[in-house]
Protein backbone atom coordinates (compact mmCIF):
# COMPACT_ATOMS: atom_id res chain seq x y z
CA UNK A 1 0.00 0.00 0.00
CA UNK A 2 1.44 3.55 -1.32
CA UNK A 3 5.01 2.29 -1.64
CA UNK A 4 5.78 4.79 -3.80
CA UNK A 5 9.46 4.72 -4.43
CA UNK A 6 12.12 7.40 -5.19
CA UNK A 7 10.79 9.53 -8.00
CA UNK A 8 12.68 9.06 -11.35
CA UNK A 9 12.04 11.59 -13.99
CA UNK A 10 8.66 10.42 -16.10
CA UNK A 11 9.04 7.49 -18.00
CA UNK A 12 7.04 8.66 -21.04
CA UNK A 13 9.59 11.57 -21.31
CA UNK A 14 12.60 9.49 -21.27
CA UNK A 15 10.99 8.26 -24.47
CA UNK A 16 9.88 11.29 -26.25
CA UNK A 17 11.45 11.61 -29.91
CA UNK A 18 10.71 15.44 -31.32
CA UNK A 19 9.10 14.97 -35.04
CA UNK A 20 7.88 18.10 -36.83
CA UNK A 21 4.47 16.12 -37.28
CA UNK A 22 1.97 18.61 -38.07
CA UNK A 23 -0.87 16.42 -38.24
CA UNK A 24 -3.27 17.94 -35.35
CA UNK A 25 -6.09 14.58 -35.44
CA UNK A 26 -4.20 13.45 -32.09
CA UNK A 27 -3.18 16.78 -30.30
CA UNK A 28 -5.92 18.11 -29.33
CA UNK A 29 -6.40 15.68 -26.45
CA UNK A 30 -7.22 17.08 -22.75
CA UNK A 31 -10.85 18.68 -21.78
CA UNK A 32 -13.14 19.40 -24.87
CA UNK A 33 -12.07 22.38 -27.15
CA UNK A 34 -16.13 22.31 -28.20
CA UNK A 35 -19.23 22.36 -26.58
CA UNK A 36 -22.03 19.91 -27.34
CA UNK A 37 -25.54 20.59 -26.54
CA UNK A 38 -25.61 17.70 -23.62
CA UNK A 39 -22.37 18.83 -22.05
CA UNK A 40 -23.91 22.61 -21.89
CA UNK A 41 -27.39 21.20 -20.51
CA UNK A 42 -25.29 19.51 -17.93
CA UNK A 43 -23.33 22.84 -16.52
CA UNK A 44 -26.06 24.72 -16.61
CA UNK A 45 -28.08 22.30 -14.99
CA UNK A 46 -25.02 22.05 -12.38
CA UNK A 47 -24.34 26.01 -12.32
CA UNK A 48 -27.82 26.41 -10.91
CA UNK A 49 -28.78 23.53 -9.20
CA UNK A 50 -25.30 22.60 -7.40
CA UNK A 51 -25.62 25.22 -4.47
CA UNK A 52 -29.27 24.50 -4.09
CA UNK A 53 -28.76 20.56 -3.55
CA UNK A 54 -25.99 21.22 -0.84
CA UNK A 55 -28.36 23.94 0.63
CA UNK A 56 -30.96 21.12 0.67
CA UNK A 57 -29.37 18.52 2.24
CA UNK A 58 -27.80 20.83 5.02
CA UNK A 59 -30.81 22.40 5.75
CA UNK A 60 -32.53 19.11 5.58
CA UNK A 61 -30.76 17.75 8.48
CA UNK A 62 -30.67 21.04 10.43
CA UNK A 63 -34.60 21.68 10.18
CA UNK A 64 -35.83 18.22 9.07
CA UNK A 65 -33.94 15.73 11.15
CA UNK A 66 -32.17 14.68 7.64
CA UNK A 67 -35.38 13.66 6.37
CA UNK A 68 -35.10 14.30 2.94
CA UNK A 69 -39.02 13.89 2.19
CA UNK A 70 -40.56 16.27 4.69
CA UNK A 71 -39.28 19.70 3.50
CA UNK A 72 -40.69 18.51 -0.13
CA UNK A 73 -44.08 17.52 1.48
CA UNK A 74 -44.34 20.34 4.08
CA UNK A 75 -44.06 23.00 0.75
CA UNK A 76 -46.03 20.67 -1.86
CA UNK A 77 -49.20 20.59 0.97
CA UNK A 78 -48.48 24.35 1.66
CA UNK A 79 -47.71 23.72 5.31
CA UNK A 80 -44.89 25.82 5.16
CA UNK A 81 -43.47 28.37 2.89
CA UNK A 82 -40.29 28.56 0.90
CA UNK A 83 -39.55 31.75 2.88
CA UNK A 84 -40.45 29.59 6.59
CA UNK A 85 -37.41 27.72 5.51
CA UNK A 86 -35.19 30.19 4.76
CA UNK A 87 -36.08 32.19 7.86
CA UNK A 88 -35.55 29.78 9.72
CA UNK A 89 -31.94 29.18 8.21
CA UNK A 90 -28.97 30.56 10.47
CA UNK A 91 -26.76 33.75 8.12
CA UNK A 92 -23.47 34.48 8.02
CA UNK A 93 -22.05 35.54 11.23
CA UNK A 94 -18.86 37.42 11.87
CA UNK A 95 -17.64 34.36 14.22
CA UNK A 96 -17.86 31.83 11.07
CA UNK A 97 -16.17 34.40 8.69
CA UNK A 98 -13.70 34.91 11.55
CA UNK A 99 -13.08 30.76 11.65
CA UNK A 100 -13.42 30.20 7.83
CA UNK A 101 -10.83 32.87 7.18
CA UNK A 102 -8.20 31.57 10.01
CA UNK A 103 -8.91 28.32 8.61
CA UNK A 104 -7.86 28.91 5.04
CA UNK A 105 -5.24 31.08 5.99
CA UNK A 106 -3.46 28.49 7.87
CA UNK A 107 -3.93 25.91 5.72
CA UNK A 108 -2.12 28.60 2.72
CA UNK A 109 0.67 29.20 5.33
CA UNK A 110 1.26 25.28 5.50
CA UNK A 111 1.23 24.73 1.55
CA UNK A 112 3.51 27.71 0.75
CA UNK A 113 5.98 27.92 3.86
CA UNK A 114 6.57 24.90 5.75
CA UNK A 115 8.80 22.63 2.84
CA UNK A 116 7.78 18.95 3.19
CA UNK A 117 9.86 17.55 6.47
CA UNK A 118 8.19 13.85 6.44
CA UNK A 119 9.53 12.51 3.64
CA UNK A 120 13.06 12.77 5.08
CA UNK A 121 11.97 10.25 8.03
CA UNK A 122 9.11 7.99 6.80
CA UNK A 123 10.27 5.91 5.27
CA UNK A 124 8.13 4.81 1.79
CA UNK A 125 6.89 8.38 1.78
CA UNK A 126 7.05 10.49 -1.56
CA UNK A 127 7.03 14.36 -0.81
CA UNK A 128 9.00 17.13 -1.19
CA UNK A 129 9.65 18.67 -4.87
CA UNK A 130 7.97 16.02 -7.50
CA UNK A 131 6.82 16.71 -11.08
CA UNK A 132 3.85 15.94 -12.66
CA UNK A 133 2.37 14.50 -16.33
CA UNK A 134 3.19 16.22 -19.30
CA UNK A 135 0.55 18.81 -20.26
CA UNK A 136 -0.74 19.13 -23.24
CA UNK A 137 1.75 21.60 -24.58
CA UNK A 138 4.33 19.49 -23.05
CA UNK A 139 5.66 21.19 -19.80
CA UNK A 140 5.81 19.16 -16.88
CA UNK A 141 5.29 21.36 -13.80
CA UNK A 142 6.83 20.83 -10.49
CA UNK A 143 5.29 20.69 -6.81
CA UNK A 144 5.60 20.69 -3.21
CA UNK A 145 4.25 17.96 -1.66
CA UNK A 146 3.55 18.59 1.62
CA UNK A 147 0.12 17.42 2.11
CA UNK A 148 0.00 14.69 5.05
CA UNK A 149 2.56 17.10 6.70
CA UNK A 150 -0.12 19.61 7.09
CA UNK A 151 -2.66 16.99 7.52
CA UNK A 152 -0.55 15.95 10.32
CA UNK A 153 -0.06 19.50 11.53
CA UNK A 154 -3.44 20.67 12.03
CA UNK A 155 -4.93 16.70 13.57
CA UNK A 156 -1.95 17.32 16.16
CA UNK A 157 -3.28 20.79 16.92
CA UNK A 158 -6.82 19.50 16.90
CA UNK A 159 -6.25 17.23 19.01
CA UNK A 160 -3.87 19.37 21.25
CA UNK A 161 -7.11 22.13 21.89
CA UNK A 162 -9.51 19.41 22.37
CA UNK A 163 -7.46 17.60 25.37
CA UNK A 164 -5.38 19.65 27.07
CA UNK A 165 -5.39 23.91 25.86
CA UNK A 166 -9.36 24.05 25.09
CA UNK A 167 -9.53 27.11 23.02
CA UNK A 168 -12.07 26.31 21.44
CA UNK A 169 -15.21 23.32 21.99
CA UNK A 170 -14.41 20.13 19.43
CA UNK A 171 -17.84 20.79 18.21
CA UNK A 172 -16.90 23.89 16.68
CA UNK A 173 -17.77 23.30 13.45
CA UNK A 174 -20.86 21.25 13.75
CA UNK A 175 -21.91 24.02 15.84
CA UNK A 176 -21.16 27.00 12.90
CA UNK A 177 -21.77 24.86 9.71
CA UNK A 178 -25.09 26.63 8.12
CA UNK A 179 -22.89 29.68 8.91
CA UNK A 180 -19.33 28.28 7.36
CA UNK A 181 -21.25 27.02 4.83
CA UNK A 182 -21.96 30.56 3.45
CA UNK A 183 -18.57 31.51 3.94
CA UNK A 184 -17.12 28.46 1.95
CA UNK A 185 -19.19 29.19 -0.89
CA UNK A 186 -18.29 32.95 -1.56
CA UNK A 187 -14.38 31.47 -1.28
CA UNK A 188 -15.92 28.68 -4.07
CA UNK A 189 -17.33 31.69 -6.51
CA UNK A 190 -14.58 34.09 -5.48
CA UNK A 191 -11.19 31.15 -7.01
CA UNK A 192 -13.72 30.05 -9.98
CA UNK A 193 -14.14 33.88 -10.59
CA UNK A 194 -10.49 34.49 -10.03
CA UNK A 195 -9.38 31.54 -12.38
CA UNK A 196 -11.94 32.62 -15.11
CA UNK A 197 -10.23 36.33 -15.16
CA UNK A 198 -7.21 35.01 -14.91
CA UNK A 199 -7.14 32.57 -17.77
CA UNK A 200 -8.36 35.47 -19.70
CA UNK A 201 -5.76 37.98 -18.82
CA UNK A 202 -2.40 37.13 -16.95
CA UNK A 203 -2.73 32.76 -17.77
CA UNK A 204 0.43 31.02 -16.05
CA UNK A 205 1.16 28.48 -19.29
CA UNK A 206 -0.63 30.26 -22.18
CA UNK A 207 -0.46 27.13 -24.35
CA UNK A 208 -2.49 25.30 -21.94
CA UNK A 209 -5.38 27.16 -21.77
CA UNK A 210 -8.53 25.94 -23.68
CA UNK A 211 -11.02 28.72 -24.64
CA UNK A 212 -14.71 27.01 -26.11
CA UNK A 213 -16.26 30.29 -26.81
CA UNK A 214 -18.96 29.50 -24.31
CA UNK A 215 -19.11 31.30 -21.35
CA UNK A 216 -20.69 29.02 -19.14
CA UNK A 217 -18.68 25.96 -20.28
CA UNK A 218 -15.39 27.71 -19.71
CA UNK A 219 -16.51 29.01 -16.25
CA UNK A 220 -17.72 25.68 -15.18
CA UNK A 221 -14.52 23.56 -16.63
CA UNK A 222 -12.18 25.97 -16.60
CA UNK A 223 -9.77 27.95 -18.95
CA UNK A 224 -6.51 27.45 -17.40
CA UNK A 225 -4.93 24.09 -17.36
CA UNK A 226 -2.41 24.63 -14.12
CA UNK A 227 -3.06 28.34 -12.68
CA UNK A 228 -0.20 29.47 -10.63
CA UNK A 229 0.39 32.58 -7.94
CA UNK A 230 4.27 32.67 -8.25
CA UNK A 231 6.44 30.02 -8.68
CA UNK A 232 4.40 27.35 -6.23
CA UNK A 233 0.80 28.32 -5.46
CA UNK A 234 -0.75 25.57 -7.65
CA UNK A 235 -4.97 26.25 -6.99
CA UNK A 236 -5.79 22.64 -8.19
CA UNK A 237 -3.13 21.00 -5.95
CA UNK A 238 -4.05 23.42 -3.10
CA UNK A 239 -7.98 23.33 -3.46
CA UNK A 240 -8.52 20.08 -4.21
CA UNK A 241 -6.18 18.53 -1.40
CA UNK A 242 -6.45 21.38 1.21
CA UNK A 243 -9.18 22.64 2.87
CA UNK A 244 -11.33 20.12 1.57
CA UNK A 245 -10.28 17.45 2.07
CA UNK A 246 -7.45 18.63 5.35
CA UNK A 247 -10.58 19.30 6.54
CA UNK A 248 -12.89 16.19 5.87
CA UNK A 249 -11.44 14.18 8.68
CA UNK A 250 -11.87 17.71 11.18
CA UNK A 251 -15.75 17.60 10.16
CA UNK A 252 -15.84 14.05 11.23
CA UNK A 253 -14.09 14.30 14.23
CA UNK A 254 -16.17 17.47 15.37
CA UNK A 255 -19.64 15.27 14.50
CA UNK A 256 -17.87 12.51 17.01
CA UNK A 257 -17.51 15.09 19.54
CA UNK A 258 -21.39 16.56 19.08
CA UNK A 259 -22.35 13.29 19.57
CA UNK A 260 -20.45 12.62 22.60
CA UNK A 261 -21.99 15.61 24.04
CA UNK A 262 -25.38 15.18 23.16
CA UNK A 263 -25.57 11.23 23.98
CA UNK A 264 -22.62 11.01 26.13
CA UNK A 265 -21.08 8.18 23.88
CA UNK A 266 -19.69 8.08 20.40
CA UNK A 267 -21.80 5.37 18.69
CA UNK A 268 -19.90 2.58 16.73
CA UNK A 269 -21.31 3.04 13.57
CA UNK A 270 -19.75 7.24 14.25
CA UNK A 271 -16.56 5.44 14.77
CA UNK A 272 -16.96 3.45 11.72
CA UNK A 273 -17.48 6.25 9.59
CA UNK A 274 -14.65 8.45 11.03
CA UNK A 275 -11.85 5.28 10.79
CA UNK A 276 -12.94 4.76 7.33
CA UNK A 277 -13.38 7.95 5.96
CA UNK A 278 -10.05 8.79 7.54
CA UNK A 279 -7.96 5.72 5.76
CA UNK A 280 -9.25 7.19 2.70
CA UNK A 281 -7.99 10.83 3.68
CA UNK A 282 -4.80 9.79 4.65
CA UNK A 283 -4.10 7.42 1.90
CA UNK A 284 -4.77 10.18 -0.42
CA UNK A 285 -1.92 12.41 1.15
CA UNK A 286 0.41 9.69 1.70
CA UNK A 287 -0.25 9.22 -2.08
CA UNK A 288 -0.30 12.91 -2.72
CA UNK A 289 2.71 12.55 -5.58
CA UNK A 290 1.13 10.25 -6.71
CA UNK A 291 -2.34 11.96 -7.09
CA UNK A 292 -0.58 14.36 -9.50
CA UNK A 293 -0.70 11.90 -12.03
CA UNK A 294 -4.33 11.06 -11.61
CA UNK A 295 -7.41 12.68 -13.62
CA UNK A 296 -7.99 15.72 -11.30
CA UNK A 297 -4.33 17.10 -11.52
CA UNK A 298 -3.24 15.92 -14.90
CA UNK A 299 -6.48 16.01 -17.28
CA UNK A 300 -8.96 18.80 -15.60
CA UNK A 301 -8.53 22.67 -15.84
CA UNK A 302 -9.46 24.62 -12.71
CA UNK A 303 -12.91 26.30 -13.29
CA UNK A 304 -16.36 26.67 -10.90
CA UNK A 305 -15.77 22.65 -11.34
CA UNK A 306 -12.66 22.39 -9.10
CA UNK A 307 -12.89 25.27 -7.41
CA UNK A 308 -16.52 25.61 -6.25
CA UNK A 309 -16.63 22.05 -5.76
CA UNK A 310 -13.69 21.32 -3.55
CA UNK A 311 -14.48 24.23 -1.15
CA UNK A 312 -18.51 23.53 -0.87
CA UNK A 313 -19.63 20.55 -2.47
CA UNK A 314 -16.56 17.76 -0.85
CA UNK A 315 -16.66 18.84 2.82
CA UNK A 316 -20.43 19.12 2.82
CA UNK A 317 -21.72 15.95 0.86
CA UNK A 318 -18.79 13.82 1.19
CA UNK A 319 -19.66 13.96 5.02
CA UNK A 320 -23.18 13.34 5.18
CA UNK A 321 -22.56 10.22 7.26
CA UNK A 322 -21.13 11.88 10.00
CA UNK A 323 -23.58 14.78 9.90
CA UNK A 324 -26.60 12.03 10.00
CA UNK A 325 -25.27 10.21 12.91
CA UNK A 326 -25.54 13.00 15.06
CA UNK A 327 -28.84 13.76 14.23
CA UNK A 328 -29.76 9.30 14.35
CA UNK A 329 -27.14 8.23 16.82
CA UNK A 330 -26.88 4.56 15.29
CA UNK A 331 -25.59 1.56 17.15
CA UNK A 332 -25.17 -1.23 15.28
CA UNK A 333 -24.69 -5.07 16.24
CA UNK A 334 -21.42 -6.36 16.22
CA UNK A 335 -21.60 -8.85 13.16
CA UNK A 336 -22.92 -5.92 11.27
CA UNK A 337 -20.42 -3.49 12.31
CA UNK A 338 -17.41 -6.47 11.30
CA UNK A 339 -19.17 -7.22 8.21
CA UNK A 340 -19.25 -3.16 7.12
CA UNK A 341 -15.72 -2.98 8.45
CA UNK A 342 -14.62 -5.83 6.22
CA UNK A 343 -16.40 -4.16 3.19
CA UNK A 344 -14.98 -1.21 3.48
CA UNK A 345 -11.80 -3.09 3.92
CA UNK A 346 -11.70 -4.67 1.06
CA UNK A 347 -12.93 -1.59 -1.06
CA UNK A 348 -10.34 0.21 0.14
CA UNK A 349 -7.32 -2.60 -0.84
CA UNK A 350 -9.33 -2.67 -4.76
CA UNK A 351 -8.47 0.80 -4.49
CA UNK A 352 -5.33 0.89 -3.67
CA UNK A 353 -3.82 -1.90 -4.79
CA UNK A 354 -5.20 -0.81 -8.14
CA UNK A 355 -4.37 2.32 -7.98
CA UNK A 356 -0.55 1.22 -7.09
CA UNK A 357 -0.24 -1.53 -10.23
CA UNK A 358 -0.71 1.34 -12.28
CA UNK A 359 1.38 3.35 -10.75
CA UNK A 360 4.54 1.11 -10.13
CA UNK A 361 3.70 -0.02 -14.03
CA UNK A 362 3.80 3.71 -15.27
CA UNK A 363 7.03 4.55 -12.96
CA UNK A 364 9.67 1.34 -14.27
CA UNK A 365 8.39 1.54 -17.69
CA UNK A 366 6.72 -2.12 -17.29
CA UNK A 367 9.97 -3.04 -16.01
CA UNK A 368 8.15 -4.68 -12.87
CA UNK A 369 5.58 -7.53 -11.47
CA UNK A 370 2.74 -7.13 -11.47
CA UNK A 371 1.06 -10.47 -9.34
CA UNK A 372 4.57 -12.36 -9.45
CA UNK A 373 4.93 -11.97 -13.15
CA UNK A 374 5.87 -8.98 -16.00
CA UNK A 375 2.80 -7.19 -16.91
CA UNK A 376 1.35 -7.66 -20.13
CA UNK A 377 0.45 -4.52 -22.11
CA UNK A 378 -0.20 -2.71 -25.46
CA UNK A 379 2.29 -0.03 -26.64
CA UNK A 380 0.93 3.62 -27.68
CA UNK A 381 1.74 6.96 -28.89
CA UNK A 382 -0.13 10.07 -28.73
CA UNK A 383 0.79 14.23 -29.85
CA UNK A 384 1.72 17.25 -27.86
CA UNK A 385 0.21 20.16 -28.76
CA UNK A 386 3.57 21.33 -30.50
CA UNK A 387 3.77 17.92 -32.49
CA UNK A 388 6.19 16.25 -30.41
CA UNK A 389 5.45 12.39 -30.54
CA UNK A 390 5.26 10.21 -27.26
CA UNK A 391 4.90 6.95 -26.39
CA UNK A 392 3.35 5.10 -23.60
CA UNK A 393 1.84 1.52 -22.13
CA UNK A 394 -1.66 0.43 -21.33
CA UNK A 395 -1.18 -2.22 -18.95
CA UNK A 396 -3.57 -5.13 -19.19
CA UNK A 397 -2.79 -7.32 -16.23
CA UNK A 398 -3.23 -7.37 -12.71
CA UNK A 399 -6.47 -5.42 -11.53
CA UNK A 400 -6.39 -3.81 -15.29
CA UNK A 401 -7.03 -6.67 -17.24
CA UNK A 402 -10.25 -7.39 -15.32
CA UNK A 403 -11.86 -3.93 -16.14
CA UNK A 404 -10.28 -1.12 -17.43
CA UNK A 405 -11.24 1.21 -14.18
CA UNK A 406 -11.48 -1.11 -11.49
CA UNK A 407 -10.02 1.35 -8.77
CA UNK A 408 -13.28 3.17 -9.22
CA UNK A 409 -15.15 -0.21 -8.63
CA UNK A 410 -12.83 -0.52 -4.61
CA UNK A 411 -13.89 3.09 -5.16
CA UNK A 412 -17.49 2.18 -4.77
CA UNK A 413 -17.49 -0.40 -2.44
CA UNK A 414 -15.78 1.44 0.11
CA UNK A 415 -18.22 4.23 -0.66
CA UNK A 416 -21.09 1.60 0.16
CA UNK A 417 -19.81 0.43 3.54
CA UNK A 418 -19.70 4.42 4.68
CA UNK A 419 -23.68 4.36 3.87
CA UNK A 420 -24.56 1.06 5.35
CA UNK A 421 -23.22 1.95 8.63
CA UNK A 422 -25.84 4.54 8.98
CA UNK A 423 -28.48 1.64 9.02
CA UNK A 424 -31.95 2.26 6.44
CA UNK A 425 -33.93 4.28 8.15
CA UNK A 426 -33.39 7.36 5.96
CA UNK A 427 -31.99 8.20 2.21
CA UNK A 428 -30.04 11.00 3.17
CA UNK A 429 -26.47 9.20 3.84
CA UNK A 430 -27.37 6.87 0.51
CA UNK A 431 -26.73 10.32 -1.28
CA UNK A 432 -22.82 9.35 -1.61
CA UNK A 433 -22.96 6.28 -3.34
CA UNK A 434 -25.48 7.38 -5.30
CA UNK A 435 -23.69 10.55 -6.17
CA UNK A 436 -20.47 8.74 -6.49
CA UNK A 437 -22.01 5.90 -8.69
CA UNK A 438 -22.63 8.32 -11.15
CA UNK A 439 -19.38 10.48 -10.67
CA UNK A 440 -17.13 7.41 -11.60
CA UNK A 441 -18.68 6.00 -14.23
CA UNK A 442 -19.74 9.51 -16.27
CA UNK A 443 -15.70 9.75 -15.46
CA UNK A 444 -15.10 6.76 -16.81
CA UNK A 445 -16.62 7.30 -20.00
CA UNK A 446 -15.33 10.87 -19.98
CA UNK A 447 -11.44 9.26 -19.57
CA UNK A 448 -12.56 7.10 -22.24
CA UNK A 449 -13.22 9.68 -24.36
CA UNK A 450 -9.99 11.68 -23.70
CA UNK A 451 -8.03 8.64 -23.77
CA UNK A 452 -9.43 7.80 -27.13
CA UNK A 453 -8.63 10.73 -28.58
CA UNK A 454 -5.50 10.73 -27.19
CA UNK A 455 -3.87 7.20 -28.30
CA UNK A 456 -6.65 7.00 -31.34
CA UNK A 457 -6.63 3.48 -32.33
CA UNK A 458 -3.79 2.27 -30.20
CA UNK A 459 -6.83 2.68 -27.37
CA UNK A 460 -9.73 0.90 -29.61
CA UNK A 461 -6.48 -2.04 -29.24
CA UNK A 462 -6.75 -2.05 -25.27
CA UNK A 463 -10.54 -1.45 -25.00
CA UNK A 464 -10.27 -4.67 -27.53
CA UNK A 465 -8.25 -6.76 -25.26
CA UNK A 466 -10.09 -5.58 -21.55
CA UNK A 467 -13.28 -5.06 -22.41
CA UNK A 468 -15.26 -3.94 -19.37
CA UNK A 469 -15.36 -0.67 -17.79
CA UNK A 470 -15.74 -1.45 -13.89
CA UNK A 471 -17.70 -5.11 -13.50
CA UNK A 472 -16.09 -7.90 -15.33
CA UNK A 473 -18.92 -9.50 -17.47
CA UNK A 474 -21.61 -6.81 -16.64
CA UNK A 475 -20.46 -3.69 -17.48
P1 LIG B 1 -7.24 6.65 -13.05
O1 LIG B 1 -6.25 6.56 -11.96
O2 LIG B 1 -7.93 5.38 -13.44
O3 LIG B 1 -6.48 7.27 -14.27
C1 LIG B 1 -6.96 7.19 -15.59
C2 LIG B 1 -5.77 7.44 -16.48
O4 LIG B 1 -4.84 6.37 -16.34
C3 LIG B 1 -6.13 7.45 -17.95
O5 LIG B 1 -6.54 8.74 -18.34
C4 LIG B 1 -4.81 7.07 -18.57
O6 LIG B 1 -3.98 8.23 -18.53
C5 LIG B 1 -4.22 6.06 -17.60
N1 LIG B 1 -4.60 4.70 -17.87
C6 LIG B 1 -5.83 4.22 -18.18
N2 LIG B 1 -5.78 2.89 -18.35
C7 LIG B 1 -4.50 2.53 -18.13
C8 LIG B 1 -3.81 1.27 -18.18
N3 LIG B 1 -4.45 0.16 -18.48
N4 LIG B 1 -2.50 1.25 -17.92
C9 LIG B 1 -1.84 2.38 -17.61
N5 LIG B 1 -2.42 3.61 -17.56
C10 LIG B 1 -3.74 3.66 -17.82
O7 LIG B 1 -8.40 7.68 -12.80
P2 LIG B 1 -8.64 8.89 -11.79
O8 LIG B 1 -7.51 9.81 -11.85
O9 LIG B 1 -10.01 9.39 -12.09
O10 LIG B 1 -8.76 8.19 -10.38
C11 LIG B 1 -7.74 7.98 -9.44
C12 LIG B 1 -8.38 7.45 -8.17
O11 LIG B 1 -9.06 8.51 -7.50
C13 LIG B 1 -9.39 6.35 -8.42
O12 LIG B 1 -9.16 5.28 -7.56
C14 LIG B 1 -10.73 6.98 -8.11
O13 LIG B 1 -11.60 6.01 -7.55
C15 LIG B 1 -10.35 8.09 -7.15
N6 LIG B 1 -11.26 9.24 -7.25
C16 LIG B 1 -11.99 9.61 -6.17
C17 LIG B 1 -12.86 10.68 -6.24
C18 LIG B 1 -13.65 11.10 -5.06
O14 LIG B 1 -14.33 12.12 -5.17
N7 LIG B 1 -13.61 10.40 -3.94
C19 LIG B 1 -13.01 11.46 -7.47
C20 LIG B 1 -12.21 10.98 -8.54
C21 LIG B 1 -11.36 9.92 -8.42
P3 LIG B 1 -2.75 8.49 -19.52
O15 LIG B 1 -3.17 9.66 -20.32
O16 LIG B 1 -1.60 8.79 -18.60
O17 LIG B 1 -2.54 7.24 -20.33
Amino acid sequence: MGAQQEKKPSEERKHKSPQNNTQTSQVQWGRAWEVDWFSLASVLFLLMFAPLIVYYFIMSCDQYQCSLMNPLIDLLTGNKHLSDIWNKTPMPTYRAAGIYALWVTFQVVLYICLPDFCHKFLPGYVGGVQEGAVTPAGIVNKYEINGLQAWIFTHVLWFANAYYFHYFSPTIIFDNWIPLMWCANILGYAVSTFAMIKGFFFPTNPKDCKFTGNFFYDYMMGIEFNPRIGKWFDFKLFFNGRPGIVAWTLINLSYAAKQQELYGQVTNSMILVNVLQGIYVLDFFWNEAWYLKTIDICHDHFGWYLGWGDCVWLPYLYTLQGLYLVYHPVQLGTANAIGILILGFIGYYIFRMTNHQKDLFRRTNGNCKIWGKKPEYIECSYMSVEGTKYYSKLMTSGFWGWARHFNYTGDLMGSLAYCLACGFEHILPYFYIVYMTILLTHRCIRDEHRCLSKYGKDWKRYTAAVPYRLLPGVF
